[in-house]
């Protein structure tokens, strides 16, 4: 069997190494536009400010080693242009020489990912505006630091990236101006928990513009123009206001898409045509919670689709059984998490629901270091289920959201949260711990 692979980072590498061990004999080809393969997209933020140091570091594996040590046939430089169902054909160009030629495959895995949104504003060409998808993008944003050591930054955008280029931003000594069109950042969360995050940034010295969208980027991208009518001078831009999913490929050649552009998939990851799967930030996913279509661009559901498309090319059925968003990102201090639905998203959709907040310490009070976590838990209150949870504070928040991520998975409602045997000891927790007390105060 031969399976082509189009995409080389999260999704693709995944389900090439996974191929492989499923299969010994299995060909597979990988092709990825880029230079780089299987990179940590998500440290890329990190290296900026060099928190982390060591650029290597990002780099995960290189052709050669992936090759060799997996025996594939990987293909850097090499963009797939177009897929020709009938012959089961991919053309393909060699982005430096320009060379073309076809390749057959049996299965076909689609992982090409998701791009920066870029508005049409004429200035957003300027050269210190910048978007962070991959290496090169961040080779750039630090040669311009080192080489104009911009004092002021514009972040255009509050959510992950945004907020994590900010916060490193800051490391290197820069004033940052946070822009952000809705009334709060960290869209998945609701705007109380928000605004604690909020709270942080300005302690931090960023300037927090909410509920303002720029309209326009002047003077060769020194000037800012915001919907306000503000204006704000700008050394160097960062434009992290979301990502559209790359589907061109799969919308010339045919294949469905959902409303906002993601390919569309079976519970298998199958598109519209069997013989091609897609993965990643590119397809539609149904939200585990509501059951609607959903784009959830983050790096778990990626890897999880990878495995279950390996299996699924050799024969075993696991379904894809839709995705939470369970995320967390950190800010300065602070550590911001969620899973599930909003309060926001659930009134939107017309679901009713309770919530419980509560305010506990992340460990016993009288051990040093404990700090108050603000925990969330939003359920249904005829049935118990769980939708959704979010808390923020200093520690422990990351232990708080994944335990409950996990209970949804497992079925657990959120009465069923007080009968959580969680691990205890004073530096790490409270003998009701605050999953167990979200539980209790629920009922
Ligand atoms: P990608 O990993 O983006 O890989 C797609 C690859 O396909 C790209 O390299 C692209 O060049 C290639 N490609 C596209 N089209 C073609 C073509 N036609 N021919 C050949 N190659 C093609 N997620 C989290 O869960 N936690 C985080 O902390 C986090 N931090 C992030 C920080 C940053 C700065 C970024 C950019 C992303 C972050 N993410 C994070 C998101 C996460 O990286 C993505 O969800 C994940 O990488 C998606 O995997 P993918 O395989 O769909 O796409």
């Amino acid at each position: 069997k031969k399976v082509v692979i189009v995409g080389g980072v999260a999704g693709g590498a995944t389900t090439a190494t996974k191929l492989r061990r499923l299969d010994e004999k299995a060909e597979i080809v990988l092709f990825e536009r880029g230079e780089f393969i299987s990179f940590a997209n998500c440290g890329l933020p990190y290296h900026i400010s060099g928190v982390i140091e060591d650029r290597q570091k990002l780099l995960l594996q290189t052709v050669e080693g992936m090759n060799a040590r997996y025996n594939l046939d990987i293909r850097n430089f090499s963009e797939v242009t177009a897929i020709n169902r009938e012959e089961k054909t991919v053309s393909i160009k060699h982005v430096q020489t320009g060379e073309e030629y076809t390749e057959s495959y049996d299965v076909l895995v689609l992982s090409p990912g998701a791009k920066p949104i870029v508005p049409p504003i004429e200035g957003l060409k300027s050269t210190n505006v910048f978007t962070l998808r991959n290496i090169p993008d961040m080779d750039k944003i630090k040669e311009y630091l080192e080489g104009n050591q911009p004092k002021n930054a514009v972040v255009i955008g509050g959510g992950f990236i945004g907020l994590e280029m900010a916060e490193n931003l800051v490391h290197t000594g820069i004033n940052v101006t946070l822009v952000e069109k809705l009334p709060q950042v960290m869209g998945p969360v609701d705007p109380e928990m928000a605004a604690i995050v909020e709270d942080e940034l300005r302690r931090n010295g960023i300037e927090l513009i909410l509920g303002d969208g720029i309209t326009d980027v002047q003077d060769n991208g020194t000037k800012v123009v915001l919907e306000s009518g503000k204006v704000l001078e700008a050394e160097l831009i960062i434009l992290s206001i979301g990502v559209r999913p790359e589907n061109k490929l799969a919308a010339d050649a045919g294949l469905e898409l959902g409303e906002r552009g993601g390919i569309k998939v079976n519970e298998y990851l199958q598109t519209s045509d069997e013989a091609i799967y897609a993965m990643g930030d590119a397809i539609e996913v149904t939200d585990y919670i509501n059951g609607q279509p959903t784009m959830i661009p983050l790096a778990w559901p990626a890897n999880r689709q990878a495995h279950i498309v390996g299996h699924h090319i050799n024969g075993r059925k696991i379904a894809y059984p839709g995705t939470l968003g369970t995320s967390i990102v950190k800010v300065f201090e602070l550590t911001a998490a969620t899973t599930g639905n909003s309060e926001k998203l659930l009134r939107r959709l017309g679901i009713p629901y309770e919530v419980v907040h509560i305010h506990p310490l992340s460990h016993a009070g009288y051990y040093p270091g404990a700090e108050q976590i603000s925990l969330k838990v939003i359920f249904d209150k005829e049935t118990g289920k769980i939708f959704g949870a979010q808390a923020v504070g200093k520690d422990g928040v990351d232990k708080r959201i994944d335990v409950i991520a996990t209970a949804i998975k497992g079925g657990l409602n959120v009465y069923d949260l007080q009968e959580l045997e969680l691990a205890y000891a004073p530096p790490f927790s409270s003998a009701k711990d605050p999953v167990n007390m979200a539980g209790y105060v629920a009922s």
